[in-house]
């Protein structure tokens, strides 16, 4: 087995096109990229949208990698990932307004990073519900390394837990950590 690299967290978010099948693309794509290994996927949620009025429900969930990439390396992966499943990042495209595919990293271990082009942890993430849910499903133990509180705890604490609902399992979608990733090495 591959030792070393960094547990690394990404938000998943589809609002437009067959999202179910945007979610079981994301999940083949992260199992045949090299450098990341899949280790975990939480469960799947459908979220009221935020943003420009008149937009469909977003699936969300939060998966839970291995990389042995550096952090803007992980970034244009996840970009080119996101351009492959039909992202539009043209000159119409308009922020947080409709997407089918929306990747985003939320922890690259437990480190701060400040750059043009990519803060890490995501500065929104503690303070969306829809980011937070899944993250506590997945690793509710793990410390926000700035806002120092357990995600189960963030998670606990936001106010439109009401919006979040959980999903059914899309197809091809991990259902507990057994069925993704290191796992397999042992069978
Ligand atoms: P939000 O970041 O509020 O969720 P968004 O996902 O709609 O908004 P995008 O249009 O997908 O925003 O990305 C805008 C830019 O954000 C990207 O070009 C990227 O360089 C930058 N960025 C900074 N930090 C991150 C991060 N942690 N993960 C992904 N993109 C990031
Ligand atoms: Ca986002
Ligand atoms: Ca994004």
């Amino acid at each position: 087995m591959r030792v070393g690299g960094e547990i690394v967290y990404v938000a998943v978010g589809a609002n437009l096109g067959d999202r179910e099948a945007t979610f079981a693309a994301v999940i083949e794509s992260f199992e045949s990229e090299r450098d990341l290994l899949l280790l975990a996927a939480s469960p799947v949620y459908e979220t009221a949208p935020v943003g420009p009025g008149g937009q469909a429900a977003y699936l969300n969930a939060a998966i839970e990698l291995r990389t042995w990439l550096a952090p803007l390396e992980l970034l244009h992966r996840l970009q080119r990932i996101e351009a492959r499943l039909g992202r539009d990042r043209g000159p119409d495209a308009v922020r947080w307004g409709p997407r089918r595919i929306d990747l985003d990293l939320l922890f690259y271990g437990d480190q701060c990073i400040e750059l043009p082009e990519l803060v890490v942890p995501h500065p929104r993430a503690h303070e969306r519900a829809f980011v937070m849910l899944p993250m506590a499903q997945l690793a509710p133990k793990f410390r926000h390394p700035v806002v120092g509180l357990s995600v189960a705890e963030i998670a606990r604490r936001q106010p439109d837990k009401g919006d979040v609902l959980v999903w059914s399992r899309p197809p091809g979608w991990p259902g507990n950590r057994a069925d993704v990733g290191e796992s397999r090495e042992g069978g």
